[in-house]
């Protein structure tokens, strides 16, 4: 069956952008830019592909977003580099993305262009060389996938070279916006330098067209482990229903569900924001209906740099000293027993007073 679409051709959504001044204005700050990939599943205005690439003049109504929420800039030790946790570093490798998801956290560089040229890699590797505690290393951007296989191979080679270096991951969005530009040259550098997790940002079950399907269980026979991240969209992912196909799809694609991302508050991206009580909503209905393997952690970047936490619903109803009591699935109370008069320390370190 034919879907029906707003516009026939990209020329004719190019010149629905341009004949409205209010999105001119938004393309002016935040520019617009999809794949002939997306444009295909792009099904008319409010879909879930449209809301996330279609510019919008809801991007420059004033909200309480921050240019840099995460404060990234000022946990950088050497060029691109961000070193939050002791453990890990994340590396951005380009600015380059094939789409532009209306949402996105570095929206701010998106019209600056990340150099990653000689110097800057050895920077960088010196750098990680000299810290003995990071034991993995996230390329990010930008879109990972994007940088050329001769530079991604420089990058690989100097990381492998580094012994306490165990895993790298690749984060991209580029399997799905543009599964065509994912090429053998690359997939073979994954398998070479592995263990190298491929990160997939992917939204809504749409996203996994047949041409990203096929790429993925490709990518899964050559033996490259995946994981996903999700962003929590208004209007596009914040439902059970949507959520729970995307997160089994991915598991049935050898895809292993890891982050469901609360938004960051970012600016001219409000419209996007799901309220967190919706979110744990959702989670506690995940949680109750799906396999753990098909489970995400919910988690929220704390805005002015304090990392990573995780949103998890309660399922506590009461405490007292000698029992926990939970609800179950259909409503019922259970419970378990405390022992060691630990009633205060379980309510302290679940963050609860029943
Ligand atoms: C998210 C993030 C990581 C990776 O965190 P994990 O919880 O291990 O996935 C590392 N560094 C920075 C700066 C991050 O924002
Ligand atoms: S792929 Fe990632 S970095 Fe690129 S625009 Fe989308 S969210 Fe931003």
């Amino acid at each position: 069956m034919k879907e029906v679409k707003a516009f026939s051709s990209k020329k004719d959504l190019l010149d629905f952008i341009n004949s409205d001044p209010a999105l001119v204005k938004v393309t002016r700050e935040y520019p617009f830019r999809v794949t002939s990939h997306l444009f295909h599943y792009i099904d008319g205005p409010g879909s879930p592909i449209w809301r996330q690439f279609v510019p919008s003049s809801e991007e420059l109504l004033e909200d309480d977003g921050l240019d840099d929420p995460l404060g990234e800039e000022h946990l950088s030790p050497a060029t691109n580099l961000i070193h939050r946790y002791q453990d890990r570093v994340l590396w951005l490798v380009t600015s380059a993305c094939a789409a532009f998801c209306r949402f996105c956290t570095r929206k701010r560089i998106w019209n600056r262009r990340i150099v990653t040229n000689n110097s800057v890699i050895n920077e960088a590797v010196n750098y990680i060389a000299a810290h003995g505690k990071v034991r993995d290393v996230i390329l990010s951007g930008g879109d990972s996938f994007l940088i050329p296989a001769k530079k991604l191979e420089e990058i690989l080679k100097g990381l492998r070279n580094i012994k306490h270096v165990a895993i790298i991951r690749m984060g991209t969005r580029l399997p799905i916006v543009h599964p065509k530009g994912v090429t053998t040259d690359k997939l073979i550098l994954l398998q070479k330098y592995q263990p190298i997790f491929v990160m997939l940002h992917v939204n809504h079950p749409v996203e996994l067209s047949p041409e990203t399907v096929r790429l993925i269980n490709h990518m899964a026979d050559l033996g490259i482990p995946m994981a996903s991240q999700t962003v929590l969209l208004k209007g596009v992912n914040d439902s059970f229903e949507v959520l729970k196909e995307l997160f089994l799809s991915l598991l049935s694609l050898r895809v292993r569900p890891y982050y469901l991302l609360q938004m960051d508050v970012v600016k001219g991206t409000y419209h996007f924001r799901v309220p967190l009580s919706k979110g744990l909503q959702i989670m506690m209905n995940l949680r109750h209906n799906l396999s753990g393997l098909a489970m995400p952690h919910y988690m929220l970047d704390l805005p002015g740099g304090g990392g990573k936490i995780e949103l998890t619903p309660s399922f506590v109803v009461k405490i007292d000293d000698e029992k926990i009591f939970f609800k179950d699935r259909s409503g019922k109370i259970s419970w378990y027993p405390l022992v060691d008069d630990e009633s205060d320390k379980v309510k302290s370190v679940l963050g609860v007073n029943l």
